[in-house]
Parts: C-alpha cells; structure tokens; sequence
C-alpha cells in the first residue's frame, strides 16, 4: 500500500517517567539471558559451532554478554553458496515487495526497541539515548531505503525518437558482503544490509566481533519479517579468518564496509584484484575514518556551542566517525571559550551507562584503550594538557575525558584520528586561518561551524570541504533522509547512507532499447 513520506522516527522523550521505567526494566530482562547463544545463519539454518566468540560489557570485562559462534573458512564457503543459491529467485522478486520485507522489519524492530537498545548498553557501552538513537536509525533505515528503492524501480525512458522505446533501469550487482563496524552496532549493520538486500542482491553479513550479539538481531529482525532464507546469511567470525576471503572471494560481486581506514583501504587493494573465474568487476562501498573539526567564530553563541562541542567529542566517549576531536577557535575569544569549555567538561557525569546520568564509560576494548592511551601521552608532548578526568569504576576499559590546548596543524594529535575522547583545541588568527587549519588534514567527514556572520556561514558552506558541514549545530548524529551521511579523500569512497543516491551503489544499470 501507500506508505506516506518518510519520517525519521522520534527518539524517546526521557522526560516521561513510562520510558524510564521501560528502559531500565529492559536493562534487567535483557542481562537475565547473559550469556545468550548465537548461532550463525545460513540459507535459514542455524548453526552452532565449536569455535566462539566470547562478547563482553566494556564497563564490567568479568560479564559475558554472549556467546556466538565463530565462522571458519568452511562455514564462510557454505555462506557464500546459499547465498549464490538464493540469488535469481530474490533478483528477480518485484522490488515493491522487497521493500515490503523492508518495512515488516521497520515494524518487527519498532517491537523491540528497548530491547535492542538495552542490549547496546551492555555489549557496547553506549549511554541510553545514544543506544536508543542507534535503534531509531537502523528503522529509519528501513523506513527511508524500502520507500527510495520503489522510486527506482520505476524503469525510466529514454529519447522521444518515434519507432524506439528505449528504457533504463537498475538490477542487482550479485552476492553483496557486509562487513560491519560496532560503534553504530544496529544502525549501519542494518543500513547496509537492508539497503544490499532491498536492491535484490543476496547477502553475507559479517558483524564486527565486539558487538555480534546486536548483529545477530539484524537477522532475528528479518526472520520475524519472513525474510526468503539465503538472502540474509549470518557470519560472525574473525576478520583474519573470514575478512580476507569473503573479500576476495571469486562469487562476491559488492562489498559494503564501514570502519577505520586501514581496514577500509585494505579491502579496496585486495577486491582491486580480480580472480580468476570471478563473476564481475567487484564495487566497493566504504565509509572510513575523520578528524573532524568544528569551528568556533568570534560571533558565536557559546552557550550553544559549548554544548553542542562536548556533544560531539564526547558522546559515546568520542567512538564515532563523526566526533569532534578538533576544536578550532578565533583568538580573540580562545581564552573565554576555553574557560568555559573546561567548567562544563568538569560538570558531566562519568561512569558506567547503566546509570542514565553519565555520558561516559569504558571504551570498547583493550586495544582501543591501548591506543588512545598512547595517543594521551602523545598530547602531553604535543601540547598542553587543559584538563584529564578519570572515569571513575574499576575494571572497564576506561579512558580519561581528555582535552588538549596549544595543538597546531602539524601535530599528530590533530592530525590522525584517536577514535576516543579526546579534544584538540587549536588557536585561530582570524577566519581564514581557521578554515586552513579546518581542510588540513587527509579526511573529510563532518565539520561544524557556531557563527552568527552570513558571509562566514557563506564561505563556510563552500570552503570547509567535508562530506557533511553542520551550522550552529553539533558534527554528529545525521539523520537518515535529512543529513546524507559520508564523507571523501580519506574518510570514504561509495556514496551517502541515507540519501537518494546510496542505493545506486548495490546495482547496475541495463537500457532495453526496442525498435517497434
Ligand atoms: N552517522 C553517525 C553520525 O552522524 C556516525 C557514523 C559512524 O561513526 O560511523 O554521528
């Protein structure tokens, strides 16, 4: 039927005590099926296997949250041929029915919004809102791409010359892999499945080993919705065992990635080459890292922008693509700016997510802490440690909330990106300056600029050169159908999740041209 135009579907308004309730009564339901057993799936049978993966809550290491089965390389074969099996039969399924499957799982997600967001504040970390802003996306998702894959279903005419009919109009590419990251653990799994799915192609998604639990809730997602089996496989299972093979694997025709750009710049090399026998060219769609900047004019509004910057550099303790870890202010208010950026940086609430009043715990893992540990004390050599704060707990993977001042273009610390919460704050002559420093590095994702000038706003829409620029307005959080999300040079290659051109990446064009 007609759905309507696509709304972003609202986040709960924490202000009514029914989802405070609802939310920590699902924190306790969930944690009573700890460890949960996840099989994998392939071509609609779940399979247990000996190897496995043991998922863990950051904030409290000792709590197993799950345990999945770890996919080998036969596991990973047999993926690839249910999926190979499956392919004509979903290719050629009219694509409104297809996106049909898209919004029954919109509805069989929306039953499980707080479990599925509960879920991520144990396996991930993440604090309520930030999880429940997860869930809403992965429906949006949903939501967004069945509605733009019927409008390209429509084949489109081409020429007016009489005695021709002459038509475009887009097929699937083939047997997509997802390889999927776990800082957004529903959201962009879902994104890019739903949107390899919806095109017609048939599917092997590989969750990232911190967050398989949550991955294994895309397939329950469209289980209930009565996915066909074969399109949707399942594959939890480590990157050096699977990653590489699925990737170079003959039968792959498109690989969807989201994650750090080593990996990301890997899979371009290794799908680059074609083997022999392979099926096609392989596409690669793969949305990388950012050390995204946000600039503070002297005009600024600092109430707004005060909050708004620590939003961005230190929700969800810095782990998103999108974080502000740079902070570019004008010298004539840096001193004012930065005062009042430190009291409020004292203010907020660290610890563990379970309690909704912190905004920051652990971070994901061992490594991750690792590296931005070695990245802290890079900055106290680099520049000047304005402030460090500890979470407070013990045993979680915690970083301290960490902001640095006197950092210049050159430093590492404002040029390579840390992945966790720590801020750079840089000092600007004047505007154009701050735009330089802004475009200084090999990433372009997000940006934010806090002015009240029109022609800086102006110049800024068109010289602060990232993938998604924000005006008075934090660098994370775009929302499907209002902020296509993606960024270019080093941050990404593919197109924009979320917006009207990202489904064109999981298809080829064909022209049927008929003499009459
Ligand atoms: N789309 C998210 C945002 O706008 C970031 C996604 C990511 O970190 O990969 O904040």
């Amino acid at each position: 039927g007609d759905k309507g135009p696509f709304l972003n579907e609202p986040p709960w308004d924490w202000s009514q005590a029914v989802h405070r309730k609802r939310f920590a009564a699902a924190l306790e339901d969930v944690r009573k099926k700890f460890p949960m057993k996840v099989p994998l799936v392939i071509g609609g049978k779940k399979i247990s296997v000996s190897r496995e993966i043991h998922s863990i809550n950051p904030n409290a290491p000792e709590e197993v949250v799950g345990i999945v089965s770890s996919a080998g390389r036969e596991e990973a074969e047999e993926a690839i041929l249910a999926a190979r099996t499956t392919f004509p039969l979903w290719r050629d399924t009219d694509p409104g029915v297809r996106a049909e499957y898209l919004f029954k799982a919109a509805n069989v997600a929306r039953g499980m919004r707080y479990e599925l967001a509960a879920l991520q504040v144990f396996e991930v970390g993440k604090a309520w809102s930030e999880a429940d802003g997860d869930v809403c996306e992965a429906i949006d998702f949903l939501e967004y791409y069945g509605r733009e894959m019927i409008r390209l279903s429509a084949p489109q005419r081409m020429g007016q010359v009489p005695g021709e009919i002459s038509h475009l109009f887009y097929e699937p590419r083939g047997i997509a892999v997802v390889i999927a990251p776990w800082n957004f653990p529903l959201a962009i799994s879902m994104g890019m499945t739903c949107a390899a799915i919806v095109t017609g192609n048939t599917v092997v998604y590989k969750p990232a080993s911190q967050s398989p639990v949550i991955g294994s809730m895309v397939s329950k997602i469209f289980e209930e919705a009565k996915l066909p089996p074969g399109v949707l496989n399942f594959l939890p299972g480590s990157g050096s065992e699977i990653g590489d093979y699925l990737v170079t694997h003959p039968q792959v025709s498109l690989i969807a990635f989201t994650g750090s750009k080593a990996v990301g710049l890997r899979i371009v090399e290794l799908a680059s080459k074609t083997p022999e026998g392979a099926l096609s060219v392989k596409n690669v769609i793969a949305e990388m890292g950012g050390k995204n900047a946000i600039i503070v004019d002297a005009d600024a509004d600092f109430d707004e922008a005060v909050l708004h910057i620590l939003h961005s550099a230190f929700g969800y303790q810095g782990q998103k693509c999108s974080a502000c870890s740079r902070l570019i202010v004008l010298e004539e208010n840096y001193d004012r700016l930065v005062d009042r950026l430190k009291a409020a940086a004292e203010s907020l609430h660290l610890g563990s997510p379970e309690n909704p009043q912190n905004v920051m715990g652990a971070v994901i893992d061992p490594s991750a802490r690792q590296k931005i540990m070695e990245y802290i004390e890079i900055g106290k050599k680099e520049g000047t440690l304005l402030l460090e704060r500890q979470v407070p707990g013990s045993g979680g993977h915690f970083v301290p909330l960490t902001i640095f001042t006197d950092i210049r273009p050159d430093h590492r610390l404002a040029q390579e990106e840390i992945f966790g919460p720590v801020l750079a704050v840089m000092k600007a002559q004047d505007f154009d300056e701050a735009l330089a420093i802004a475009n200084s590095t090999p990433y372009a994702l997000t940006g934010a600029v806090f002015s009240r000038s029109p022609a800086n706003i102006a110049r800024a829409a068109k010289e602060f050169r990232t993938g998604n620029l924000y005006i008075n307005r934090g660098c994370t959080g775009a929302l499907v159908g209002r902020h296509p999300f993606g960024g270019f040079n080093m941050s990404g290659i593919g197109s924009k999740t979320g917006g009207p051109d990202y489904l064109l990446q999981f298809m080829v064009p064909r022209n049927v041209a008929e003499n009459t």
